[in-house]
């Protein structure tokens, strides 16, 4: 089935993008509102099972560890995954940039400043632990749901055979919202065709031009990494054929590029995990956790974007600011939320960390919902790729091997 909905999701995108063309030269905007209406509708639904989905999968991968010593190791592993590819896309951001310099000689563009509040370091720390669990459910708040889905699953380990009711629900919580994501699987044509006519409709050539250097940047730096640094990892240390691997994962990079929103991919890219083999163990825990934290993508996008402003203001930026990029850049990936234009939001605490105007984030405002869509293939990419190298690096035997590790 993975092949076959991979298939069905990609000719309703490539449909969906001949139509809003065709949709916009006529100028019919009442059916693009309606596609863009029926592409919502998709994307709500499936963000709506992601709460239940993300805390139940959590939850019990860690309460079904069998010793707190494997959920460190686990954890342990997956974390040092984590850091190592969003350092590892930063720094291929940054070398772009700085070798590409799309931002030199371009004039100040005057788009409108952006409302985009600041984000403060101690805020987003602090709501990691929230003091009304519920009202942070409610707001979709999601560090602090990876907070509670961690402890839960803690407590439960620890509680061992008293937690056993919890474990069950929690069980049965997981198996049914799978229900649902099955459901909304097949339907997932429709909504990616709804989603592509308005995209295609709502882009003009006009918006692009005087960013073309930087989208190729970019795009570029997002390639390198999705195509050959994420790629090299499997082979060196997962030892599996990568791109053998990501076949089974086509339906949920072709979601996360329609939707550009890796947490309305996560039931998908759990889905494809099962179909893969991976570990119930490994996908229950590194992708919700992934996809809340581990943004390589994002973390690319913001330095880019970030040194970008820069030359086109005309600052210098020292190799002390360039560090600080790195370090602020991962950190906003790590807050950044899973939704669309999630990594704009974090953008301004780049931004302050060297001082760089915000106003500058209207510049590359144009094109980041095209942008997202690159950047939010890559996160999902590096949290399937990371169920690969945390498997191997557990121990972990596949469930139903699908792909023969190499050397096997
Ligand atoms: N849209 C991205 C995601 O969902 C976040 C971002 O805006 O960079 O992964």
């Amino acid at each position: 089935m993975g092949g076959s909905l991979a298939v069905r999701i990609l000719i309703g995108f490539v449909a969906g993008i001949c139509v809003g063309l065709a949709f916009k030269s006529l100028g019919w905007q009442p059916p693009i509102e309606l596609s863009g209406l029926l592409g919502d509708l998709f994307l709500r639904a499936l963000r709506m099972v992601v709460i239940p989905l993300i805390f139940s999968s959590l939850a019990l991968s860690v309460a079904q560890l069998s010793d707190i010593a494997r959920l460190s190791r686990l954890s342990c592993w997956t974390v040092v995954y984590y850091l190592v590819t969003n350092a590892i896309a930063v720094m291929i951001g940054l070398a772009l940039v700085n070798v590409i310099q799309p931002g030199s000689g371009l004039p100040i563009g005057d788009g409108k400043p952006p409302q985009l509040p600041p984000l403060q370091l101690k805020t987003l720390v602090l709501n990691i632990i929230p003091a009304n669990p519920i009202e942070a459910l409610a707001k979709g708040e999601m560090l602090a749901l990876i907070f509670l889905s961690l402890l839960t699953g803690a407590a439960l380990l620890s509680a061992k055979d008293v937690g056993e009711p919890i474990q069950r629900l929690l069980n049965s919580v997981l198996q049914v919202t799978m229900v649902v994501v099955h459901w909304l699987l097949s339907v997932a044509p429709v909504g990616v065709f709804g989603l592509a006519v308005r995209l295609a409709a709502e882009f003009g050539l006009a918006v692009f031009l005087p960013l073309t250097k930087y989208a190729f940047t970019v795009i570029l730096g997002l390639a390198i990494h999705g195509l050959f640094a994420l790629p090299v990892l499997a082979l060196l240390f997962a030892r599996v054929h990568p791109f053998g691997y990501l076949r089974h994962f086509m339906p949920a990079l072709l979601t996360a590029f329609s939707t550009s929103s890796s947490s309305a991919t996560l039931p998908v890219t759990l889905e494809c995990a099962e179909r893969a083999g991976v570990h119930s163990e490994v996908r229950n825990f590194v992708l919700p956790l992934g996809t809340t934290i581990n943004m390589d993508g994002t973390a690319l996008y913001e330095a880019v974007a970030a040194c970008f402003v820069a030359q086109v203001y005309g600052i210098h930026l020292s190799f002390t600011q360039q560090l600080l990029i790195f370090i602020t850049a991962n950190l906003a990936a790590i807050g950044a939320a899973g939704i669309p234009a999630g990594g704009l939001v974090t953008m301004p605490f780049v931004f302050q960390s060297v001082g760089l105007p915000l106003k500058g984030i209207a510049l590359i405002l144009p094109i980041d919902r095209f942008l997202d869509m690159f950047r939010t293939t890559i996160n999902v990419l590096g949290d399937i790729i990371g169920c690969s190298v945390v498997q191997r690096a557990m121990n972990f035997e596949k469930q139903s091997s699908v792909e023969a590790p190499l050397g096997a």
